[in-house]
C-alpha cells in the first residue's frame, strides 16, 4: 500500500481493492476525494480544539482524518460494516477517534452524547451526509435535545438553497422554517461533483447551522408551531387560511383572519410569505385564545 493520501485517487483504489470495497448507492457513499474539501469542512466545523465532534458516516474516513487533527474527540456513526476495518486503517494514527458501527437514525443522541463527550467544551456536528436522508438526519439532529454547538454538513446544494432561502421565494418551505427555529443557516461553499468517488450528478454544498442555546420562538407551543408549518406547505398554492383549517378549531379561522391582520397580512396571504418568527407569533396567539389566558385578558376579537 502506497503513503496514506485519502484524497489521491490511486491510494484511494489501491484501498478499496486491498479492502474488497464497492461502494453502495444504498448508503449514499461518494466519497471525498478532494483534499480541500474536507480540510475546510473541518476548520469551519471544528474552530475549537477543546470540542468533541460527532460525525455521521466517516465512510473511509478522509473527513474524519481532518477532524481528528483539529478536535479533542471525534465520535464517528457508521451504518456499513463493511468498512470498519479500512477505518482502523486509516485512523490507525489517533487516539482520540471512536467509530460506532450504528445507524444514525436509530441512535439515541442524547445518551451517546452525555457518555462520550462529557469532557468537552462543546459538542458539534460535521458530516458529507449520505443524500438519500438529509432532511430526515437534519431534523433528527435538530431535534434530539442535544444542544450542539453548531453543525456542519454537506449536502445537495439544491437543500441547501432550500434550507436558507428567504420567506416568499421558490425555495422557502417547511424545513426553512423548522431549522429557523433550532438556528441560523447559512451556506459556506459550493462543491463540484468532481470532488467526489463515485461522482455524484448533483452539486454539493456545504451548510452550517448556527444551533440556538434557547430558540427565540421556544415560547410557543411548539407541537402547535410545528403543525401550522407543516399544514401551510403541505398546500402551498392555498392561501394560508384555507390550508390551516385542518388544524384550526372551529371558530379560529376568523380568529386567525383577525391576527394576520393586526400582523399587516391581506386575507388572502400564502403561507410561504411568513417566517418563523411571524409562524411563531401566530401559535402563541392561537394557543393564547385557546387557552384564553386570564394573564393576557386577551380574547381572539380583542386582538382584531
Ligand atoms: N465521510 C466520508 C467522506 O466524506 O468521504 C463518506 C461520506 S458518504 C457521502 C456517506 C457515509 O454515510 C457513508 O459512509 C455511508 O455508509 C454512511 N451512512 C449512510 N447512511 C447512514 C446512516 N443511516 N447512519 C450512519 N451512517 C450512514
Amino acid at each position: 500500500m502506497p503513503e496514506t493520501n485519502l484524497t489521491d485517487l490511486s491510494f484511494l483504489r489501491a484501498l478499496t481493492r486491498e479492502y474488497g470495497i464497492v461502494p453502495k448507492k444504498k448508503y449514499g457513499q461518494n466519497f471525498l476525494i478532494n483534499r480541500m474539501v474536507p480540510e475546510r469542512i473541518a476548520l469551519a466545523g471544528c474552530p475549537d480544539e477543546r470540542d468533541g465532534v460527532l460525525e455521521i458516516g466517516p465512510g473511509l474516513g478522509t473527513l474524519t482524518y481532518e477532524l481528528c487533527k483539529r478536535a479533542a474527540k471525534v465520535v464517528a456513526l457508521e451504518i456499513d460494516a463493511s468498512l470498519l476495518p479500512v477505518l482502523e486503517y486509516t485512523l490507525s494514527e489517533f487516539d482520540n477517534v471512536k467509530v460506532i458501527e450504528k445507524d444514525i437514525m436509530k441512535t439515541d443522541l442524547a445518551e451517546l452524547c452525555t457518555q462520550e463527550f462529557s469532557e468537552c467544551e462543546h459538542v458539534r456536528v460535521c458530516a458529507n451526509l449520505p443524500y438519500y436522508i438529509t432532511t430526515p438526519v437534519l431534523m433528527y439532529l435538530l431535534e434530539s435535545g442535544v444542544n450542539f454547538k453548531s453543525i456542519t454538513v454537506m449536502v445537495q446544494k439544491e437543500v441547501a438553497d432550500r434550507i436558507t432561502a428567504r420567506a416568499g421565494s421558490a425555495e422557502y418551505g417547511a424545513i426553512t422554517a423548522a431549522v429557523g427555529f433550532y438556528g441560523q443557516a447559512k451556506k459556506l461553499f459550493t462543491v463540484s461533483p468532481g470532488s467526489f468517488f463515485p461522482a455524484p450528478n448533483v452539486e454539493s454544498c456545504v451548510l452550517q447551522i448556527e444551533c440556538y442555546v434557547h430558540s427565540p420562538y421556544e415560547n410557543c407551543d411548539r407541537e402547535l408551531l410545528f403543525s401550522l408549518i407543516r399544514a401551510a406547505f403541505e398546500q402551498r398554492r392555498k392561501t394560508l387560511r384555507n390550508a390551516l383549517k385542518k388544524v384550526l378549531l372551529p371558530g379560529e379561522t376568523e380568529f386567525l383572519e383577525c391576527k394576520l391582520e393586526e400582523m399587516g397580512f391581506q386575507a388572502d396571504i400564502r403561507g410561504e410569505k411568513l417566517d418563523i418568527s411571524q409562524y411563531a407569533e401566530l401559535a402563541r396567539a392561537l394557543s393564547l385564545h385557546r387557552a384564553g389566558s386570564p394573564f393576557s385578558g386577551q380574547s381572539g376579537a380583542e386582538y382584531c
